[in-house]
C-alpha cells in the first residue's frame, strides 16, 4: 500500500501567531548551553520509564525529552528532535535533505512509514552524470559539490506529514525549541570542528557556506558558541506560514536558483555543475506513506523501510539468512563469520534488485521471504569465506544458489543521523535523516542558514538500463537508511538506526544480532566493535574489531581493509516490564545522548 500526501495539508496557522514566535515567548524551551549557560546532561545511556529519546546530540535529545515530558507523543518528539539536529548537526541533517520515518502506533498495533526521500528533478535525465565532453561519468568527488547532486528536499514535508498523521502537536510548536537553539547557539565540540575542517576547502568555494560555517575564514573553535540566526529566521517563517513557505514562493525560487546556478568563489577550482531543479519540482514534492518491510527473527517482528530504501529488505534478508543458524550456541568468531557472509549475500541481491519502486519492479516480497534467504544460506560455508563479490540470486532461487559476479563500486558516504523515540503509551519512532555526505552538496541557500543535500549521488552514474538505480526524472535514489522497529508480541521492544551510508545496513544487523543472539545488553550491543561486509573483497572494520577478532576470522578467508569508525547508533529497548533503556554511542562521533523521562532509581 502506498498513499501519497500533499505536503500542503498544513494544519491551520494564522499570521497572528507570528507574535508568539518571538524568541522570548517560546513555551517549550531548548536546554541552555550557549556561552555562560550550562550544557544539557549527556549520558550515552539512561534507564527508566515514561518515554525515551536517543540521538547523537545532547541538545536534540533534551528537546525531544521535553516534548515527551509535556505530554507529546513519539511523533511529536521525533519531529522536535530532528529539527534540533538540523541546528546542531547541520552537516548531517536539516531541511535541505530527506529521510525515512517509521512509526509504531501502540493503540492499533500498526507500523507505518513515511518515505521523505529526495527526488530527482523532472528535467533530470539518465545521462545527467555523464560528461558530454568525454562520454564518461563525472568524477564522484566533483559531482558531490554541485547543483547537479541536489535532490528535491523531503524533510519538512516529512515532519508535516508525521505530525498530521501521528502527532498531537503542530509543526509550529515543534519548531520553537530549534528556533531558540539556532538563535542562542550551541557549544562547538570536537566533532563539529573536525567536520568543518574536513570540509573547509569545498565550503570555501561557496561564499554563502563560507560565510556561515567558516566565520573569519576558518572553522569555529572548539568551545565557542555557534549561532545560526539565518536558520532561526527561516524556521520561524515556516512555523508561522507553514511549509508552503519552503516549497512555494520566494524560498523555493531561491533554492532552484542556486541549484541551477551555483554561486562559487572566483578563486574556486570546483566545477560545481549546475542542476535541473525548478520551483515546480519543489511545489510538486510529495512524501509517500507505505507499508513497512516485515520479517520474523527469533520470534520477534522486525519492521523496516521498504524501497526506495534498501534498508528494510537488506537487513531483513540478512536476518533471515542468520535465522538458519543457532548463533547463540556458537563461539563469537563463528557467529561473526556467518554475519559477514549473510550481509555479503544480501548486498549482492540489493544491488541487483532494489531501486525506486515507482520506476522499477522491486521484488520486495521475494527479498524478504524465508525461502529466498534459505537458498542463500545454503551456499554459505560455515568454515570458509566466499570469494567476493558473490552474485545475486535469481528470484526463483530454491535449493542452493551459486554464480559468479561482477564488482560493484560502493560510493555511498558516511554522514546522516538517526534518532529513536518511545513515548509513555508505547508508540515508537525510528527516524533516519540525511543530507547525504557530511556537509551535503556544500551549498548553502544564501542567507537561509541551511545546506542543500547531495543525495542524487546515491544514484549510479552510468545509465545502464538493467541497473535499478540509474537516474530518471522524478525518481528517488536508492538509500541504505534502515530505521528499524522490533515488536515482541505486539509491543515495541527495540528501536534502532544509524548513519553510515551503506554500512547502516550492516550496523543495524550487527546491533540486533549482538543483542538478540550474542547475549549483550543494548548498551553493550551498541558499543561493541563493528565490521561491515557489503559484498566487497575486503571487510571494513574498526580497529577494536580487528584487535579482537581479525586473528580468528582471517583463517576463514576474510580480508580486512584499513580500520575506520563505523556508524553512530541511537537505540532504545523496552523490556517486558516497560523499563526503557535509551542507548546511544558512548564514544563514536563524540558520543550520543540517551535520555528517559523518569530515570529508574
Ligand atoms: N545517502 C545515504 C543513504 O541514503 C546515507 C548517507 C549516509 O549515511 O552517510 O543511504
Amino acid at each position: 500500500m502506498v498513499h501519497v500526501t500533499h505536503r500542503s495539508a498544513f494544519r491551520g496557522l494564522s499570521l497572528a501567531l507570528g507574535a508568539v514566535l518571538a524568541v522570548g515567548a517560546v513555551a517549550v524551551g531548548a536546554p541552555a548551553s550557549a556561552a555562560g549557560r550550562p550544557a544539557p546532561p549527556a549520558p550515552s545511556t539512561s534507564t527508566g520509564f515514561g518515554g525515551a529519546v536517543s540521538s547523537v546530540d545532547a541538545e536534540a535529545s533534551a528537546i525531544g525529552l521535553e516534548v515527551l515530558r509535556k505530554g507529546g507523543n513519539a511523533a511529536d518528539a521525533a519531529v522536535a528532535t530532528a529539527a534540533a539536529l538540523g541546528v546542531t548537526e547541520p552537516y548531517s541533517a536539516g531541511i535541505g535533505g530527506g529521510g525515512y520515518f517509521v512509526y509504531f502506533d501502540a493503540a492499533t498495533g500498526e507500523v507505518t512509514t513515511i518515505d521523505g526521500r529526495e527526488t530527482a528533478p523532472a528535467e533530470m535525465q539518465s545521462d545527467a552524470f555523464i560528461d558530454p565532453a568525454t562520454g564518461l561519468p563525472y568524477p564522484f568527488a566533483a559531482a558531490v559539490s554541485s547543483g547537479l547532486s541536489v535532490g528535491v528536499p523531503g524533510t519538512l514535508a516529512t515532519w508535516e506529514a508525521a505530525l498530521d498523521e501521528f502527532g498531537t502537536e503542530s509543526l509550529k510548536e515543534m519548531l520553537k525549541p530549534s528556533i531558540l537553539l539556532a538563535t542562542r547557539g550551541f557549544r562547538v565540540d570536537e566533532t563539529f570542528a573536525a567536520q568543518t575542517a574536513a570540509n573547509q576547502a569545498r565550503f570555501a568555494a561557496f561564499p554563502a557556506t563560507a560565510e556561515l560555517f567558516l566565520p573569519n575564514g576558518a572553522p569555529p573553535e572548539v568551545g565557542s558558541t555557534f549561532t545560526n540566526p539565518d536558520l532561526a529566521t527561516t524556521l520561524r517563517e515556516i512555523a508561522v506560514h507553514g511549509t508552503d513557505r519552503f516549497y512555494e514562493g520566494a524560498l523555493a525560487d531561491e533554492i532552484a536558483a542556486i541549484v541551477q546556478d551555483p554561486e562559487t568563489d572566483p578563486a574556486a577550482t570546483l566545477p560545481a555543475f549546475p542542476g535541473f531543479m525548478t520551483p515546480d519540482d519543489l511545489a510538486d514534492y510529495e512524501v509517500l506513506f507505505q507499508d513497512p518491510t516485515r520479517i520474523e527473527y527469533r520470534g520477534l517482528d522486525v519492521y523496516g523501510m521498504a524501497p526506495s530504501s534498501s534498508g528494510g529488505t537488506t537487513v531483513g534478508e540478512s536476518l533471515n539468512i542468520l535465522e538458519n543458524y543457532d548463533l547463540a550456541a556458537e563461539e563469537v568468531p563463528q557467529a561473526l563469520h556467518l554475519y559477514l557472509e549473510a550481509t555479503a549475500h544480501a548486498f549482492a541481491d540489493r544491488n541487483a534488485y532494489v531501486g525506486d519502486p515507482a520506476f522499477v519492479d522491486v521484488p520486495t516480497a521475494t527479498l524478504l521471504s524465508q525461502d529466498f534467504a534459505d537458498a542463500r544460506a545454503c551456499v554459505i560455508d560455515p568454515d570458509a569465506a566466499s570469494v567476493k563479490p558473490v552474485a545475486p540470486a535469481p528470484l526463483d532461487a530454491a535449493g542452493c544458489v551459486t554464480a559468479a559476479a561482477e564488482v560493484d563500486v560502493d560510493t555511498e558516504n558516511i554522514s546522516t543521523t538517526h534518532l529513536s523515540v518511545v513515548d509513555q503509551w508505547g508508540n515508537a519512532v525510528a527516524y533516519t535523516l540525511t543530507i547525504e555526505q557530511t556537509g551535503g552538496s556544500g551549498m548553502t541557500v544564501p542567507g537561509r542558514g541551511f545546506l542543500l543535500n547531495n543525495e542524487l549521488t546515491d544514484f549510479n552514474f552510468v545509465p545502464n538500463p538493467a541497473d535499478p538505480n540509474i537516474v530518471e526524472p522524478g525518481k528517488r535514489p536508492r538509500s541504505s537508511m534502515s530505521p528499524t522497529i522490533v515488536l515482541d508480541g505486539g509491543d515495541v521492544r527495540f528501536v534502532v538506526g544509524s548513519p553510515g551510508g551503506s554500512t547502516i545496513i550492516t550496523t543495524v544487523t550487527q546491533v540486533l544480532m549482538n543483542r538478540i543472539d550474542l547475549g549483550m545488553t543494548l548498551p553493550e550491543a551498541v558499543a561493541a566493535p563493528r565490521a561491515s561486509q557489503r559484498n566487497t573483497a575486503n571487510v571494513s572494520a574498526e580497529q577494536a574489531f580487528l584487535d579482537a577478532y581479525a586473528s580468528e576470522l582471517t583463517p576463514y578467508g576474510h580480508r580486512f581493509g584499513n580500520p575506520a569508525e563505523i556508524g553512530a547508533v541511537a537505540a532504545i529497548e523496552v523490556d517486558a516490564d516497560g523499563l526503557m533503556t535509551a542507548a546511544a554511542e558512548p564514544v563514536r562521533r563524540g558520543g550520543g545522548t540517551g535520555l528517559v523521562v523518569q530515570p529508574a532509581p
